[in-house]
């Protein structure tokens, strides 16, 4: 067999400026996944300027979720946009934090390598920053390598990145590098403008960090007429077709094709200097979208959690559900519900007009009985329930106390007492002591039992999905589960560890130990989430017609 042809990769770099939040995750995936419509092949790192090691050990209101990788790398929630919309796997390789960098330079150290040198900021910790900027570009795989830098221009702990890139890109020919910077040109209502000046300062200091960016992307709230661009272009050096507008869109799945439409992908490929008269393929693309835009029905979804007030704790559920929702032609509305909000009196009234509830990952005690007592009502009222990984295990908690009648059954997580662990923590985690990086972390396998919703749902016996937990579902009871009626139907073929529950007495109920959200994508929405929307949609056509008949109920 021909051997496959190394690519040799040109790299692209994305940094910020005047405010941070302003989207270059999704600008980078959006440039991206137009480079790949024209048949190239490209991944997305990002560079993040925090001293964690990851951000696994984050809380997620600091930082979002943290999106975990088949190899089990707990990563920064930009690697799931990644995936959503290249629908490539990322790795360890695509998230590099300044701790990671430090701690490998700190290791060499200690090692000797550096034979009595002086180890400093530059050249160490730039060396081994360019060293991992290079790293999947030199796999022979990709023709373009987008390095996305965490943080603003300006920011302190953001000099070292920027002395990387300079270099890269001065070490580099000419066109092998792009350096793409994003910013914002706000409108000032009270003089009726747009505001060129922030830009002018962000590129200013871009250009003291000896760095001339090639393109601007300019996130506005208005079209930028040809004199701004004009100006922006005279006054930071670059050639006004390089001067790209990202006007605010209503969905992140619509930016590719505004990029598309300002050509951003075509300048990129002009400044690289590679030929590519490829028709851009977004047909598939554009399907999704104009579905996600046209829906013909709509559900509501009770989404239970304890992190609710950020949203972003919960990116990949979110998005899961724009996937599902978008297959299903209908909208899904996201119903927030604190946890902590739940109690035996308000329930009813919280979730009784919801078409699903799930059940959300988290950690620790806080809103515990909130999710048991939403999953006793699901359970009760026929309601549609998916719960993930900790929503899971509240499920084996609620069905033993409820069902069962072991009043106090538990996870040892939250009670290490109870007479019931029917949660407890997984034998390969009771010598851990450190907290970062030690979870049960990336893709496992499963085998599904067969005549079961999930093999409905999947269609396949075996499947692999991605984990981050420390306990697990009691084997010593299962017995006991299963013959009162909650079956274990997805299995660790390995260890044996219980992967789904279900309850065939139930219309849909589903608990999952592992994450489906984050293997979601635009192009492959996950099938449980696609079936439990389906299954919203029944509930709520089935509750409507019941409306319908008896008036009196509404
Ligand atoms: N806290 C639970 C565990 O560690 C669930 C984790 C999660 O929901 N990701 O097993």
């Amino acid at each position: 067999m021909a051997a496959k042809a190394q690519k040799t990769a040109k790299y692209i770099f994305v940094t910020g400026g005047v405010t941070s939040s302003l989207g270059k995750g999704i600008i980078a995936s959006s440039l991206a996944k137009l480079l790949q419509a024209r048949g190239l092949s490209v991944t997305i790192q990002k560079f993040d300027p925090y001293l964690n090691i990851d951000p696994g050990t984050m809380n997620p209101y600091e930082h979002g979720e943290c999106y975990v990788t088949d190899d089990g790398a707990e990563t920064d929630l930009d690697l799931g946009h990644y995936e959503r919309f290249l629908n490539v796997r990322t790795s360890q390789a695509n998230n590099v934090t300044t701790g990671r960098i430090y701690h490998n330079v700190i290791t060499a150290e200690r090692r000797g390598d550096f034979l009595g040198k002086t180890v400093q900021v530059v050249p160490h910790i730039t060396d081994e920053l360019k060293r991992n900027m290079m790293l999947l570009g030199q796999t022979g795989d990709y023709d373009i390598v987008i390095t996305e830098i965490g943080g603003c221009v300006g920011d302190i702990e953001s000099l070292p990145f920027l002395e990387a890139v300079r270099q890269v890109k001065f070490e580099m020919n000419e066109h092998d590098t792009l350096v793409i910077h994003l910013t914002l040109i706000p409108y000032l209502n009270s003089a009726g403008e747009l505001k060129t000046k922030p830009t002018q300062h962000s590129v200013r200091m871009l250009q003291e960090s000896g760095i001339q960016p090639d393109i601007l992307v300019c996130r506005s709230e208005h079209p930028l007429p040809y004199d701004i661009r004009k100006k922006i272009a005279l006054f930071c050096n670059v050639q006004v077709n390089s001067v790209i507008e990202a006007m605010d869109a209503d969905t992140i799945y619509a930016v590719p094709l505004l990029m598309l439409k300002e050509r951003l992908d075509q300048r990129a490929l002009y400044m690289l200097d590679i030929y590519n008269d490829k028709d851009v393929d977004l047909d598939s693309w554009k399907t999704f979208l104009s579905r996600l835009k046209n829906p013909v029905d709509s559900v509501r979804i009770g989404l239970v959690g304890k992190y609710v007030e950020l949203h972003d704790a919960y990116k990949s559920i979110v998005e899961s559900f724009i996937h599902a929702g978008a297959t299903n032609e209908c909208k899904v509305h996201i119903e927030w519900i604190h946890s902590e909000s739940l109690t035996a009196d308000n329930i009813a009234e919280k979730l009784e007009n919801l078409d699903g509830v799930l059940v959300a990952p988290g950690f620790g005690e806080r809103g515990i009985e909130g999710k048991i007592a939403a999953i006793q009502f699901v359970r009760e009222n026929n309601i549609p329930f998916f719960g993930i990984c900790l929503g899971m295990q509240m499920a084996v908690i609620e069905y033993a106390r409820n069902v069962i009648g072991w009043e106090g059954a538990h996870s040892v997580e939250m009670d290490n007492t109870t007479d019931h662990p029917v949660i407890h923590l997984m034998e390969d985690q009771k010598d851990i002591s450190n907290k970062g990086g030690t979870m049960r972390l990336g893709a496992y396998s499963c085998r599904i039992k067969k005549d079961t919703l999930a093999s409905r749902i999947y269609g396949k016996t075996n499947i692999s999905e991605r984990h981050r937990h420390r306990y697990e579902f009691n084997s010593k009871y299962l017995k006991d589960f299963e013959g009162n009626g909650l079956m274990a139907t997805g299995i660790n073929p390995e260890n044996d560890l219980v992967e789904m529950v279900e309850l065939p007495s139930h219309p849909f109920y589903i608990g999952v130990q592992f994450h489906p959200e984050l293997k979601s994508t635009v192009m492959n929405p996950h099938p449980l989430f696609v079936h439990f929307v389906k299954a919203a949609l029944a509930y709520s056509l089935q509750r409507r017609s019941v409306e319908t008949l008896n008036p009196s109920m509404n």
